[in-house]
């Protein structure tokens, strides 16, 4: 399977593939749920390997990150710093309580690499992301889509997944 992991194009195709995602979704809401879902990971599974994250990044340099409130405790022990600097540096908290990383691209994000520098303590919507390995794609149409054209992952699965649903 030939893949497409230029962004700039995956962002284009965002655009011009619209009515053909909009027919794909529609279909595939016809589906057997439990069916499509292993679809997905059948495909997520073969695509997930060629795609290399580190030469990608785009996640990290274009997602708002949420970070849970017991999340600050590793990373800030990684960087050898307390929690209360962490939070200080590194995060705004809504009115709400939520917190979010305070910037856009990452912090953490080495550019040079694409690398994370605090890979082994990252937050949890980081390891999940993009999240194909998670049941229920009838129910996370939207989210999946909102991300459609910012991750080659996702792009390449659902294009597979197109051929699939919409022969
Ligand atoms: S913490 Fe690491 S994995 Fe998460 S967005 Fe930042 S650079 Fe990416
Ligand atoms: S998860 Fe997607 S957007 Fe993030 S680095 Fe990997 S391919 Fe790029």
């Amino acid at each position: 399977m030939l893949l497409q992991t230029q962004l700039t194009i995956i962002d284009e195709l965002s655009v011009t593939n619209q009515q053909e995602n909009d027919a794909f979704v529609a279909k595939a809401k016809t589906w057997n749920s439990a069916e499509l879902d292993a679809l997905m990971f059948t495909l997520e599974a073969e695509i997930t390997p060629q795609i290399d994250c580190l030469a990608c990044g785009n996640c990290c340099k274009s997602l708002l990150i949420n970070v849970e409130p017991d999340e600050t405790l590793e990373p800030a022990k990684q960087l050898g710093i307390s929690t209360a600097v962490f939070e200080e540096q590194f995060v705004e908290k809504g009115s709400s309580g939520q917190m979010l990383l305070n910037t856009i691209p990452c912090h953490f994000l080495q550019a040079e690499t694409n690398a994370c520098k605090i890979y082994e303590t990252r937050f949890s919507g980081c390891r999940q992301f993009p999240a194909l390995d998670v049941p229920n794609l009838q129910q996370r149409f939207f989210t999946v889509f909102m991300h459609y054209g910012r991750c080659p992952i996702i792009f390449n699965v659902m294009e597979a997944m197109k051929k699939v649903v919409l022969t």
